[in-house]
């Protein structure tokens, strides 16, 4: 069976026909496709909230795409244009992103469709605790069933409401704080969730660099050392990618696009100066040092080496397709190229490195920390100090045996700290490149595999499929 028709192309339609490509690609028995394709529940609800004393209702959702490794994990996303087949679309990546970096978790999403900037911060609150009863009534929120984490127009604040709302729900609960990933460290979250999908990104493209074959399909050569990179959007992810991509691996931000336009340097921009203007000012316009473009969306077609949209989904579609210049494209956004432009993209040689792998890094620090909280442990606790006496002691060793000092850039490796943020950096890359390696052998092993993307979709399907046919009751 085929995905549902549609007269209009929606994102969770993209995703099906993705999905579909790569089922076509597979020999798995029959009606296993449709098991693993339909979203398993969705969970509507609207609620009153009281604001400057008059009732307003808000509209939300949470759905399950999966079940076959639980919890379900996935984002929850407040914004005024949500709707629920975004909430499946996105909870149907969310299956394969997890499968795709093993992740043993179930696909899930949520969302609240509301603008959180038009709300005080007190009455925000109120909102999301509230959201998190209607969810919790559901075991929507729960260590064992349902774990969110942050998406867009959500961060360590929301995530603190929430878990803490369920603390007080559930004060007999031990394992608690595992309810929701994405928490301030302070409150059992972990170091480095907050950069986790940025950083992830850099290191999807590290990965694919290392691939001297991949990056020549992509009509560049080298290294990420002086590539030009466009970056959309320049929130928590899109931040964090452009900053590690021009501060570690000496890549060239030369435009960035927010909500009111664009900017461009061909130099390179200050990511983080630019971040501070945004955060003071509201936007990128005035920004100073750099060309003002007021239509935002036509800078995504502007010259450079690697395009990293990090705001929307649906940003690359049949309409700019064709203008799009980047030869490597880095989906940091979940769905940011429809399923028409994607395989218009594929045809005109252009290389996708795919949502469901390149933005797998916030999952991935997400299960680490509810790891943690599982466990009431920070990494590095048990073996930190002995891995650095460890390290210290072959340093003196080897500079009193050869009388020099260890040379800087390997006295600097052997003293890294066995911290909470460099394991979790640690475990962020070995995931990374891990999957990544996955990924190339089947596209570049497989003549039928057309694509990064149909690649990734097979690997993550396969691994699905196995609990399915081998466990699922
Ligand atoms: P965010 O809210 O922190 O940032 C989004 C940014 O995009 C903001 O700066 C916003 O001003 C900008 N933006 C909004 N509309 C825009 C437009 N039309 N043009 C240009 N910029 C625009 O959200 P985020 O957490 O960074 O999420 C961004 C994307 O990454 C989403 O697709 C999300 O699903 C995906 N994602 C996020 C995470 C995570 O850990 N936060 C994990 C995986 C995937």
């Amino acid at each position: 069976m085929s995905p549902p028709a549609s007269p209009q192309s929606t994102f969770l339609d993209s995703v099906n026909r993705m999905l579909e490509d790569a089922f076509g690609l597979m020999d798995l028995p029959a009606g296993l496709c449709d098991a693993i394709r339909v979203c398993r529940s969705v969970y509507a609800v609207r609620f009153p909230v009281k604001i400057k004393g008059k009732y307003r209702i808000f509209e939300g959702w949470r759905a399950t795409h999966s079940e076959h490794k639980m919890p379900g994990k996935g984002g929850m996303r407040f914004a005024p244009d949500v709707n629920q087949d975004e909430i499946e679309a996105l909870a149907s990546l969310m299956t394969f992103k997890c499968a795709v970096v093993d992740v043993p978790f179930g696909g899930a999403k949520g969302g609240l469709k509301i603008d959180p900037r038009e709300f005080e911060t007190d009455e925000l609150e109120t909102i999301t605790r509230r959201f998190a009863i209607e969810l919790d009534r559901k075991d929507l929120i729960s260590p064992s069933q349902n774990v969110p984490a942050p998406d867009l127009g959500t961060g360590e604040r929301e995530m603190a409401w929430m878990a803490n709302t369920y603390r007080v729900l559930h004060p007999d609960d031990i394992h608690a704080d595992a309810c929701i990933t994405g928490k301030p460290p302070e409150i059992g979250g972990i170091r480095g969730r907050v950069e986790a999908t940025g950083r992830g990104i850099e290191y999807a493209l590290q990965s694919f660099f290392r691939y001297p074959e991949d990056v020549e399909l992509a009509g560049l050569e080298g290294s990420l050392e002086g590539k030009r990179v466009v970056v959309q959007g320049l929130g928590n992810v899109g931040y964090h990618a452009a900053k590690f991509l021009s501060q570690e691996d000496g890549a060239k931000i030369t435009a960035i696009i927010e909500r009111d336009g664009a900017i461009i340097n061909e130099k390179g921009l200050p990511v983080e100066s630019v971040a501070e203007y945004v955060r003071e000012h509201g936007g990128v316009s005035g920004f100073p040092d750099s060309t003002f473009v007021e239509d935002g969306a036509s800078v995504l077609e502007h010259d450079c080496d690697i395009l990293v949209p990090a705001a929307l989904e649906g940003q690359i579609t049949e309409a700019n397709a064709s203008k799009i210049q980047a030869k490597l494209i880095c989906e940091a956004a979940n769905g940011p190229i429809t399923y028409a432009a994607d395989h218009m993209l594929r045809e005109a040689g252009h290389v996708i490195i795919p949502d469901l792998y390149a933005n797998a890094g916030g999952v991935t620090v997400s299960y680490f920390e509810w790891i943690k909280n599982l466990s009431k442990i920070r990494f590095g606790r048990m073996e930190r100090r002995m891995v650095e006496t460890r390290a210290a002691a072959f340093v003196d060793l080897f500079e009193e045996m050869v009388e020099k000092p260890v040379p800087e850039k390997y006295a600097r490796e052997l003293h890294r700290e066995a911290d909470e943020l460099n394991l979790v950096r640690s475990g962020l890359d070995d995931t990374m490149r891990r999957a990544y390696d996955q990924i190339h052998e089947v596209w570049r092993s497989r003549e039928d595999v057309p694509d990064l993307r149909t690649a990734a979709y097979i690997v993550a399907i396969q691994k699905v499929a196995y609990y399915y046919t081998e466990y699922l009751l």
